[in-house]
């Protein structure tokens, strides 16, 4: 059975940082694989997805998962140029994905609190974009984030084995601690975002620095057989490790060595030897 790869994001914080230099130290902290975004948002600092990519490759580091934009995703319930606009971008980073061997895309279904009502429109998109995804051999995989409805809405109609799911035990915390996406979308999971909150806002912090139960999340990923487990968290402005000035090296040893320690305790058997 394929085990299990550790994964961290690209934005991590130390965008001052050239990029290079921060892949090279996530290879260095032993991470197997890193994760970014599949649009033009973050280039002045990142460089573009291309870029990125290929530098992936050239450290040895594996990309299995992307990040499509969410800055329009509530487009793609939307009759109009817009929504078709959205829907043939996605459809070209889905031929992206497919080229590159990179085998999920996630996606949000809708757009922090912009929530146009879930409805046919969205569903007959995103049949389409399921099709090109299982041409291109890539998996959709929606995101829990503050409304579940979206996504059940499109799993009810959508019947594809290219649309999966990427759990996110931080947006899990925060936004839906009432619900339970992993219990209601497990069956279809794919990918993982781990990073940690103290139940109030999104705060994408490492692991330890909140209150998400990690117990309860990696006893119940392993069960489900997760094959990636990809930190989300970042060093930003209200994070513990920025106000100590941690240094980027010691950040993410600290990060990956608490991660796959939680992994380990939980009974994942992992790719790399830690
Ligand atoms: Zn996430």
């Amino acid at each position: 059975m394929e085990k299990t790869i550790l994964g961290q994001n690209f934005r991590f914080g130390y965008y001052d940082v050239p990029p290079a230099e921060r892949m090279d130290a996530i290879r260095h902290a032993r991470f197997d694989a890193v994760m970014f975004w599949w649009g033009g948002e973050y280039e002045e600092t990142d460089g573009s997805r291309y870029a990125l990519f290929d530098l992936a490759q050239k450290n040895g580091l594996l990309c299995r998962t992307v990040h499509y934009p969410s800055t329009h995703a509530d487009w793609l319930w939307h009759d109009d140029l817009n929504g078709a606009s959205y829907e043939e971008q996605f459809r070209r980073a889905l031929a992206d994905c497919g080229e590159r061997g990179i085998r999920n895309l996630v996606v949000h279904t809708t757009r922090k609190f912009i929530t146009p009502p879930p409805n046919e429109i969205g569903a007959a998109r995103f049949r389409r974009l399921a099709d090109a995804a299982e041409q291109a051999g890539v998996t959709v995989a929606l995101e829990n984030t503050r409304f579940l409805e979206y996504n059940r809405y499109l799993l009810a109609r959508v019947k594809s084995d290219a649309v999966g799911f990427c759990f996110d035990c931080g947006h899990a915390h925060c936004y839906t601690p009432i619900e339970d996406p992993l219990g209601e979308f497990g069956s279809r999971l794919a990918t993982t975002h781990i990073h940690d909150n103290d139940g109030g806002s999104d705060e994408h912090h490492p692991m330890g620095e909140g209150t998400v139960n990690y117990a309860d999340v990696f006893a119940r990923l392993c069960a489900l057989g997760a094959r990636e487990l990809n930190l989300e968290s970042y060093c930003n402005e209200t994070s513990l490790c920025y106000r100590n000035s941690v240094p980027m090296d010691e950040y993410l040893q600290k990060t990956h060595d608490r991660l796959a320690r939680t992994a380990i305790k939980h009974g994942f058997e992992l790719a790399s030897q830690v």
